[in-house]
């Protein structure tokens, strides 16, 4: 018999302003979705292939991510006040986090993530509910599983 989940009646989560604590990872790997090649694709005006020359790079098995800066590794959407300059277009796994399945384990994980993290547990944090952590936990699941070149043709969703 499968058990609940831990966080199935929901964790107080609320992500603060001007933290950017979790993007600001020299190392960083982002994976892409094929969805999120195109929605970033369409912010910058660019076809999704173009933008995937300008702005990705390939994991060792050959997985899409997002490129980073040379001089410090991190992500090259971060600007210098530590906010995303494609927010609203975020990728899965940065708009997923911090409810990412390896942090959701056992509360000795989300501990972990919780010393990194002040947005949880936060005092004006909200309660996430469990159905919305499992929407979350999926997208970055679907971008982990990567997007490798050629592309394959976007299917609107
Ligand atoms: S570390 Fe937590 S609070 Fe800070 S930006 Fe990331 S999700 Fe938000």
């Amino acid at each position: 018999m499968r058990r609940t989940p831990w966080w199935s009646s929901g964790v107080r989560f609320s992500c603060q302003p001007d933290c950017g604590a979790c993007c600001d990872q020299p190392g960083g790997v982002v994976f892409l979705s094929r969805h999120d090649i195109h929605r970033l694709a369409k912010r910058h005006g660019l076809s999704d292939d173009d933008f995937v020359a300008r702005d990705c790079t390939t994991s060792q098995n050959g997985r899409l991510v997002l490129k980073s800066r040379e001089e410090d590794g991190v992500c090259i959407y971060l600007d210098g006040g530590k906010r995303c300059g494609v927010y609203a277009d975020r990728p899965q796994q940065c708009a997923a986090f911090p409810w990412w399945s390896e942090n959701l384990v056992n509360r000795r994980t989300w501990s972990k993530v919780k010393a990194t993290c002040p947005g949880i547990d936060a005092s004006e944090a909200f309660l996430i509910d469990g159905s919305t952590i499992l929407r979350h936990v999926n997208a970055d699941l679907e971008a982990g599983q990567g997007v490798r070149l050629p592309l394959s043709p976007y299917v609107e969703r």
